[in-house]
């Protein structure tokens, strides 16, 4: 069935719609043939002229809208729901989990029909009271992703983004752009904020440079330690950290609302490669989404891990440990590669991550800002 199509998110968010759609059906059917089933019963209690034929059949209550049940959903508790908030939309690294071509064990464990499918790291941002919406990453789940924004923040037109903000031009990060092209949405400039080169590659690169000459995307340059001011009450900061930057720098984002705020940052070298300390970045922020890529050394048999450097979760815990209690709780981990044993919700390494108080991004968890 379909909502196995769009994986976690759309299984998720899809509950709506199937107790609204054909759950609603069936309700309807059963109380249509519940006269026809106590047929005898009804005649018996004519004949005996104890109740009259002709008593009506029970109408069902009405039930909210798929769009009204969606719509609440998403939103705060009471009390809170103009609150601009965060959505995770996916945790897992570039390539997704599983991961094309995998048949080991990691992968076997999350089949095509599997709830344990994750997406690519991405976050979107919604701010309630001017039913603005942001991505921050545009993945190649793009369309899974967006949908599962759509229903739990129905957009008043499509493609509903006020924003897209990308942190560089690896695969995970920026491909999903496409579906806002002539084969898919024919978007119409929908604002994609890049740091110079990144705005330069997709400039000067088919199949992006497309999207730019058609008016698809427009885009927006970004400066490292400069804010955007997205309106009253929503800010992102770019910041430049290290990375393998082939095509393009590489960014975390610093998201601010009016009462918190969120380091955003699923891409890095080793911590000690950045000129800044992450420390002073948590102590900034209420929340870290933090590169977890991987979890150890040794991680990808016969590959050279060098080449592709992250800080290991097992190197964050550590350098983390000197935290106190309330600095480790704002850490969570997130972009992890499908080889990453804590994406295994039984493993040692996840017991581990979370015995120490830090903990891991979970998709679709809400973050009020
Ligand atoms: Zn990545
Ligand atoms: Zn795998
Ligand atoms: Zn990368």
């Amino acid at each position: 069935m379909l909502a196995n199509d769009v994986g976690q998110i759309g299984s998720l968010v899809c509950e709506p719609y199937r107790r609204d759609g054909r759950g609603m059906d069936r309700w309807l059917i059963r109380w249509r043939l519940t006269p026809l089933l106590l047929a005898p019963w009804w005649l018996t209690l004519c004949v005996l002229g104890l109740v009259a034929c002709h008593e009506p059949v029970p109408v069902a209550e009405s039930e909210p809208s798929a769009t009204e049940a969606s719509a609440t959903e998403g939103l705060a508790p009471k009390g809170l729901a103009t609150e601009p908030f965060l959505i995770v939309l996916g945790i897992a690294q570039d390539a997704g989990y599983p991961q094309a071509g995998c048949s080991k064990a990691c992968c076997r464990r999350a089949g095509a029909f599997s709830e344990r499918r994750r997406h690519a790291s991405s976050l979107a941002l919604v701010d309630p009271e001017t039913s603005q919406r942001w991505l921050f990453e545009a993945t190649p789940d793009f369309r899974h992703q967006l949908q599962g924004l759509d229903e739990r923040f129905p957009p008043e037109s499509s493609p509903g983004l006020a924003g897209i903000f990308l942190t560089h031009a690896h695969m995970g990060h920026y491909t999903g752009l496409l579906h806002l092209g002539r084969e898919v949405m024919g978007a119409q400039g929908v604002p994609v904020f890049a740091m110079p080169r990144m705005g330069d590659f997709l400039e000067s690169n088919g199949p992006w440079e497309q999207l730019v000459e058609l008016g698809n995307i427009a885009l927006q340059p970004l400066e490292s330690g400069i804010a955007v001011q997205l309106n009253e009450r929503l800010r992102v900061t770019p910041i430049l950290v290290p990375h393998r930057d082939e095509y393009s720098e590489t960014v975390g984002f610093l998201i601010e609302g009016p009462q918190r705020s969120v380091f955003f940052l699923p891409d890095i070298d080793k911590w000690e490669r950045w000129e800044t300390p992450i420390e002073s970045l948590l102590e900034r922020v209420d929340i870290a989404y933090l590169d977890g890529t991987f979890y150890s050394d040794g991680e990808i048999p016969g590959r050279d891990m060098a080449e592709i450097p992250h800080p290991f979760i097992a190197e964050s815990l550590r350098r983390f440990s000197a935290l106190g209690e309330e600095d480790r709780s704002k850490v969570r981990f997130i972009h992890l590669n499908h080889t990453n044993p804590a994406l295994q919700p039984d493993s040692e390494a996840r017991e581990e991550i979370e015995a120490l108080g830090f903990s891991l991004a979970e998709e679709l968890e809400e973050i009020r800002l």
